[in-house]
């Protein structure tokens, strides 16, 4: 029986880019997908449409949205 007992923590800093909040945006306009990074101190998101360059934001958090797949139109 231990008498020390320990929490693990690991460290998952590898996965650091896998675990960032992420968000995917279909742009209506060209008809494209892409992925959207947040960082932590925002509270949106600012995803730019790969095709024409239209810039759109998605609000995130409290009174923004919850889903994880956006249509930016
Ligand atoms: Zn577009």
């Amino acid at each position: 029986m231990s008498d020390n007992p320990r929490i693990d923590t690991y460290d998952t800093a590898d996965d650091d880019v896998e675990r960032r909040p992420h968000l995917g945006i279909l742009f209506r306009c060209c008809g494209v997908y892409t992925r959207a990074y947040r960082r932590p101190d925002q509270s949106f998101y600012v995803v730019r449409c790969p095709k024409c360059l239209r810039t759109t934001r998605v609000q995130v958090g409290s009174g923004g949205t919850n889903q994880r797949i956006f249509v930016a139109d």
